[in-house]
């Protein structure tokens, strides 16, 4: 049975779609959560979940992730996701997608889809055949491609916002960071870092990546479960989620966590064990916007440098997140927070206003075109 209940409990949400196509196979949630700043973004996920309910509490929970991303990155953009109930391995086709990219056409710019976990490039093409809203599309095809440099470059501004914050220093040259996970985020901010001539010790679980990219910049290797405990001023998480946990917590030895990865508190508690620690903590959605802010400027007609630059901000986003943190004397992730719900709060004033009715919104994003 459908659950009222839990739309509010996960944030109540704006919108709730649920899709159906029996010859596509198709059984899919979109669920809109907040369109105040503009349409709702956010990636499709196709996974094998046990039931239905599990599939709802999650697109509910990760589109309201999105909403808060968008705000805290200064985009005017809403939260959004979409789930595909299935097994990414066995069930794709093209039907399926077609038929799930007519049900994002029904909703006329009012959520725009990408890649997410158990979806790709392939996929988001057959999406595209029957709708315009869809972002994150190949280069070839018109689109931005790859973000993970725009994410990397983004954790790159961030770490320096961080140096700022924590160590009062301005230059990377010398400072000391442990890099978990060598993958697209991971290698291209090594890459950066150690163009700075930080001093940089690396993680992951494939060992030829790992060769790789310790000969190429010159960074020393560890394995797997020491990364925690290495001797630095940074941990960079750029692998998996939930790395700070009660397991990990008193391992650390550095002052700051600032990476690229995904939920990257276990718990919204270890964020208060951290702050107790004097750990500071760059607050994992400001820090790895990036790649949001890259298909975010491929919605307005893409320009490589514009996309590379806007990341730039994530300098200042994270700075005012710090403060916040210290002015109200609350952890920095709840602070994020605070700073999203402020920025909807404004910007929905002001749309409701008189003067406000010209402010941008979804209409003017250019999907034509490609
Ligand atoms: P990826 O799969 O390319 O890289 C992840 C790397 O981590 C791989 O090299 C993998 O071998 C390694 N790894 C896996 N388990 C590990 C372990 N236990 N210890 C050490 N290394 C391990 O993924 P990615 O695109 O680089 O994304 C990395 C993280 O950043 C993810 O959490 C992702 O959700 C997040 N993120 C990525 C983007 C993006 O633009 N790609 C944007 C926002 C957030």
């Amino acid at each position: 049975m459908f659950r009222f209940d839990l739309i509010e409990e996960h944030g109540g949400h704006e919108e709730v779609v649920l899709c159906t196509n029996k010859e596509a196979n198709l059984k899919a949630i979109i669920a809109i959560h907040n369109t105040t700043l503009g349409p709702a973004l956010g990636g499709t996920r196709m996974w094998k979940y046990n039931n239905d309910e599990e599939a709802l509490i999650d697109v509910l929970r990760l589109s309201k992730g999105m909403t808060y991303k968008a705000a805290a990155a200064g985009l005017n953009l809403g939260g959004g996701k979409a789930v595909i109930i299935g097994d990414p391995k066995k069930d794709k086709t093209e039907a399926l997608f077609r038929a799930f990219g007519r049900y994002i056409e029904t909703l006329n710019g009012r959520y725009f889809t990408a890649e997410d976990v158990g979806t790709d490039v392939h996929d988001m093409e057959f999406i595209n055949m029957e709708t315009r809203f869809v972002t994150g599309i190949d280069a070839a095809h018109g689109g931005s491609g790859d973000p993970s440099p725009f994410t990397a470059h983004g954790v790159y501004m961030g770490i320096k916002a961080s140096i700022k914050e924590k160590l009062k220093v301005e230059s990377l040259k010398g400072i000391r960071v442990a890099v978990q996970g060598i993958g697209n985020v991971g290698r291209h901010l090594v890459e950066y870092l150690t163009k700075d001539k930080a001093i940089v010790t690396i993680t992951d679980t494939d060992n030829e990546k790992l060769d790789k990219v310790a000969t190429m910049f010159g960074a020393k290797i560890v394995a797997p479960d020491e990364i925690y405990s290495v001797d630095c001023d940074i941990f960079a998480p750029c692998a998996l989620g939930a790395v700070v946990n009660d397991e990990t917590i008193n391992k650390f030895k550095c002052p700051i966590i600032a990476g690229g990865a995904n939920n990257v508190l276990k718990e919204s508690r270890h964020g208060e064990m951290l702050k107790k620690k004097g750990i500071l903590y760059a607050p994992d959605f400001v820090i790895n916007a990036g790649g949001l802010m890259n298909v975010y400027v491929e919605l307005e007609g893409y320009s490589r440098e514009r996309a590379f630059n806007m990341t730039k901000t994530i300098y200042t986003n994270l700075l005012n997140v710090f403060t916040t943190s210290k002015n109200e004397d609350i952890t920095t992730n709840i602070a994020a927070e605070r700073v999203a719900e402020a920025r909807i709060a404004k910007i929905g004033k002001i749309k409701q206003s008189h003067l406000g009715r010209s402010t941008r919104n979804f209409n003017t994003l250019k999907v034509d075109g490609r």
